[in-house]
């Protein structure tokens, strides 16, 4: 009888330790989900490719269509090993792709230019050559578009300035100021005649190629942080698929010793009914016990060894996905960093022309919602440019730094200050009236005035001209923006230092 007891107690918890497996596995599979879902929201928006196949599992882990899910992560696995491998023999993805990437690099900073209505049409006709290239012989383009469209106008010092600059500026907001651009900008500020603008044009390219090395040298690294997150994913799949199938061989062998139980109890049943003769019942009967010994013997050897391996697994399962946390939370540290670093200007470090941008459109969806009040500054400093000449770039620099840090000193927790180009800056007031602003404008620009500047010794006054107006109905981000820079326009002519609110 002891043997009995020990057969059905050894069954069952064997039973207990499938139980616990299969829980084991759950936990594992949500596990796997979330990572999934993390994943998906730090890689999106790298490569249009890979945010469908991302969208595409997340779509199946939701929908736990579960079978789908080795097949979606062996496609992203295809295409980061394409993404990874930069030599693709006999196919040149990846040349083909940069190419395309300068290509719309280039038209998209062209479009943003302000060109009047015959530079336009010239620009749009140059567009499509341009739309039609497909080698990297884009930045070349772009060079020869621009001396194009600036060859008729060589004498029309302004427009070149104005092109160059705006340039300039295109870049600086998308990509960061660069110390080469910085100087350029300022050098063209500063020239009243441009005969050389083939040389300025040549700089500008050359600094864009650097800018969009650095960007591919970032997008190299990105991309290989996301390639080990995928391959951790792929392995902890196939990690997870092999305890899947144990966990089913397992539930089949106890499915087959469950039947040989059956048909011995069966068999012992019928000898007891029908066997007269007790010695061969005996033996009948022992024989029958000693293979449902045997089976249930096998299924616990098998089944410990199972367990074993599953262990094994477990524990590789929750290194991986420790691993791929890890690497996850550095991915998505590095893409949080690179977007800081270029929401603030390096010089001053007030926020920066492309935080203005961004801000701006949030901010002006927020009134549309709720329509309260927001009032818009533009705050630029008086003869700056005599500064410069006066006393030297550097010491314009160091003006630049000190009298951001006093604007920012004076204005509320709940307000914005953007350096948006040379020594201009731009103020949100959000939920703050013209009444309200006015006066805060009003101390803010003063505390600049009031201000002592020395350079070389000298003392130096230091003025700032600002023009104030509030969002309107209809308005957007380029009109909001003209009101008030009309209002600083007419400081400036009514002889600076001073405040000018426009609110029509
Ligand atoms: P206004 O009162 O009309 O604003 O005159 P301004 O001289 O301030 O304006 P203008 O636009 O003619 O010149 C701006 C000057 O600002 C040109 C350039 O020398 C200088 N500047 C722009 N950005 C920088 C910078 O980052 N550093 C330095 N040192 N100077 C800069
Ligand atoms: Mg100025
Ligand atoms: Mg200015």
């Amino acid at each position: 009888m002891s043997s009995d007891k020990d057969w059905k107690s050894k069954y069952h918890e064997s039973l207990d330790q499938m139980e616990a497996m299969e829980n084991t596995w759950a936990e594992l599979d949500d596990l796997l989900r979330k990572t999934i879902r993390r994943l998906t929201i730090t890689a999106k928006g790298m490569n249009p490719e890979l945010d469908n196949v991302l969208a595409q599992i997340q779509q199946h882990a939701r929908n736990k269509e579960d079978e789908q899910i080795p097949h979606d992560l062996e496609k992203l696995t295809q295409l980061i090993n394409r993404m990874e491998d930069p030599v693709n023999p006999g196919q040149d993805q990846d040349a083909t792709d940069s190419a395309h990437g300068a290509r719309d690099y280039a038209l998209k900073l062209v479009g943003r230019l302000k060109l009047n209505p015959q530079l336009q049409v010239k620009f749009e006709e140059f567009q499509n050559t341009l739309s039609s290239l497909d080698d990297d012989q884009s930045l070349h383009q772009l060079a020869s578009i621009i001396n194009e469209l600036l060859q008729d106008e060589t004498s029309n010092h302004e427009l070149v300035r104005e092109v160059l600059i705006t340039l300039i500026e295109k870049i600086a907001v998308t990509h960061g100021n660069t110390k080469n651009l910085d100087q350029l900008k300022i050098k063209l500020e500063d020239q009243t005649e441009i005969s050389d603008w083939h040389q300025y044009l040549d700089t500008i390219i050359s600094e864009i190629r650097v800018i969009i090395k650095g960007i591919n040298h970032e997008k190299i690294e990105l991309e290989g942080l996301v390639v080990d997150v995928t391959k951790q994913l792929a392995e902890i799949s196939n990690t997870l698929s092999d305890e899947q199938s144990d966990s089913l061989q397992g539930r089949k062998e106890s499915e087959q010793l469950q039947t040989i139980m059956n048909q011995g109890v069966e068999k012992i049943q019928l000898q007891v009914e029908n066997e007269s003769d007790i010695q061969v019942l005996k033996t009948g009967i022992s024989e029958n016990l000693s293979s449902i010994k045997q089976g249930v013997e096998d299924f616990v050897t098998k089944d410990a060894e199972r367990f074993k391996k599953s262990e094994i697994r477990n524990k590789k399962l929750q290194q991986q996905i420790q691993f791929m946390e890890e690497e996850s939370n550095e991915l998505r540290q590095k893409l949080t960093d690179h977007r800081q670093k270029l929401m603030f200007d390096t010089l001053t470090g007030v926020r920066s022309r492309l935080a203005y941008e961004e801000t701006l459109e949030q901010e002006l969806a927020r009134w549309m919602r709720y329509q309260e009040n927001f009032s818009f500054a533009i705050l630029d400093i008086d003869h700056f440019k005599r500064i410069n000449d006066d006393y030297g770039h550097n010491a314009g620099d160091k003006a630049l730094k000190i009298v951001a840090r006093m604007m920012s000193d004076h204005i509320r927790k709940a307000d914005y200050l953007f350096r948006i180009g040379g020594e201009e800056f731009v103020l949100l007031l959000p939920k703050t009236s013209l009444e309200h602003a006015t006066p805060l404008v009003e101390k803010i620009r003063t505390s600049v005035g009031d201000s002592k500047f020395h350079f070389k010794k000298t003392k130096v006054k230091i003025s700032m001209s600002a023009g104030l107006t509030t969002v309107m109905q209809d308005d957007n981000a380029e009109s909001i923006y003209e009101r008030a820079d009309s209002a600083l326009y007419d400081a400036k002519n009514n002889g600076r230092d001073q405040l000018i609110v426009r609110s029509y």
